[in-house]
């Protein structure tokens, strides 16, 4: 059995955003201490963290003295360098381990870790420059998606491929460099399995929530929602395959698209906690937040059951254009909970907070999800 680092211990955290923030609440209030490690100051993790680190990922001698004031490292950002896990598993164990990482943050090594297990994804070929995407186009057909190797979220760094003349554009619009292209999927809904594995096997999940995006943005998530029983048994037995394939220590996010004859393909894995379970902060016994700690903490994992059927919507920083929105008619409705992450800057597209509703069922929370972020616009008229 691995020895438990117990409350009173501190936690390491690559990363500093909303993830973060919400992973040092739950840590907190189980009576750890949470340091975080970023380039930025002020974040939204440094709000409510111990302690702040700034530093930048690639300078070692900092990730390595960083590490050495704390008692396990973990990770709320995936983009973090490999040789910056690597030098901090010189002295602390880090959860998941690296290697999740450097898989997980590439479009090709994931694709290829999922193919080479036996896992299902949509058609892709490795695109290293301009000429291997007409080569890649051949092979795929069109319509086909060109992303960016690294560094992509929330659809950055991803152009759509119609027809073959609009490969000069795709490959400029993505910025010219390392990309995958993966064919078209025409699928009828997104769903995710957000999951969690302890340091002896141990394995808990969240069940399927399905996302709705707004310009490949995540809008609105609905756990539980009203799939054939058969399609969420085997999304979750996927995820577990995956965390045991990946040897995870921790919690990790499988994106799926289920398509319109019921079977089921990865669209990406997101090795944290993810924003498809933010939901489970407010709305199951354990959030995957607490879920993340106990994991790399070597403590049993939580019950993941929920308390009321619910649903979230996401804040993103279009509403605050024209002026704060108005968080007083938001929460005339009782049972909201409202989450910000405390960005002192709202940009179009930006991340600012979250919003979980609850209801006789998810779309009715849903329903009062999307009622109450209108009331954030419609009440300051
Ligand atoms: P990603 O950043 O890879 O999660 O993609 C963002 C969004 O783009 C997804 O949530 C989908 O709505 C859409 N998308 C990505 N890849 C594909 C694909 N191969 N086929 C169809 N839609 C896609």
């Amino acid at each position: 059995m691995t020895r438990p680092i117990l409350p009173g211990a501190t936690v390491g955290v690559l990363g500093s955003g909303q993830l973060g923030r919400m992973f040092a609440i739950a840590a907190r209030r189980m009576g750890y201490r949470v340091h975080t490690f970023s380039p930025g100051d002020d974040t939204p993790m440094g709000q409510v963290a111990d302690r702040e680190a700034v530093g930048d990922y690639n300078d070692l001698e900092a990730v390595g003295e960083f590490a050495s004031r704390v008692d396990v490292v973990t990770f709320e950002f995936e983009n973090v360098p490999f040789e910056a896990a690597r030098t901090a598993s010189e002295h602390v164990p880090v959860r998941p381990r690296g290697e999740v990482l450097h898989t997980a943050q590439h479009r090709q090594r994931e694709k290829d870790f999922l193919a080479g297990a036996g896992f299902p994804t949509a058609p892709f070929e490795h695109v290293p420059d301009r000429e291997a995407l007409d080569a890649a186009l051949a092979r795929i057909g069109t319509p086909a998606v060109l992303k960016t190797a690294g560094f992509g979220y929330d659809g950055k760094g991803q152009a759509v491929i119609r027809d073959a003349s609009e490969a000069d554009d795709a490959w400029q619009s993505i910025g010219a460099g390392e990309a995958v292209l993966e064919g078209f999927v025409d699928f009828e809904r997104e769903i995710s399995v957000v999951a969690a594995r302890g340091c002896d096997g141990e394995f808990a999940h969240y069940g399927v929530t399905e996302n709705r995006h707004r310009d490949h943005i995540l809008d609105v998530s609905i756990p539980d929602p009203d799939i054939d029983p058969k399609i969420t048994q085997e999304a979750v037995e996927i995820a577990r395959g995956v965390l045991e394939a990946l040897d995870v220590v921790g919690v990790l996010c499988v994106e799926f698209f289920l398509k319109t004859d019921g079977s089921l393909v990865i669209n990406e894995l997101a090795p944290r906690p993810h924003n498809s379970g933010h939901f489970s902060f407010d709305a199951c016994v354990t959030s995957q937040f607490e879920q993340q700690l106990r994991a790399v903490c070597a403590l049993p994992l939580g019950d993941t059951r929920r308390l009321r059927p619910s649903a979230m919507v996401n804040l993103l920083g279009d509403l605050w254009a024209d002026g704060m929105p108005d968080w007083r008619a938001a929460l005339s409705d009782p049972a909201l909970k409202l989450h910000l992450y405390g960005k002192a800057q709202a940009r179009p597209g930006r991340k600012m907070g979250h919003l979980t509703a609850f209801g006789d069922d998810g779309e009715d929370a849903a329903r009062h999800a999307i009622a109450a972020r209108d009331a954030l616009i419609a009440g300051r008229r």
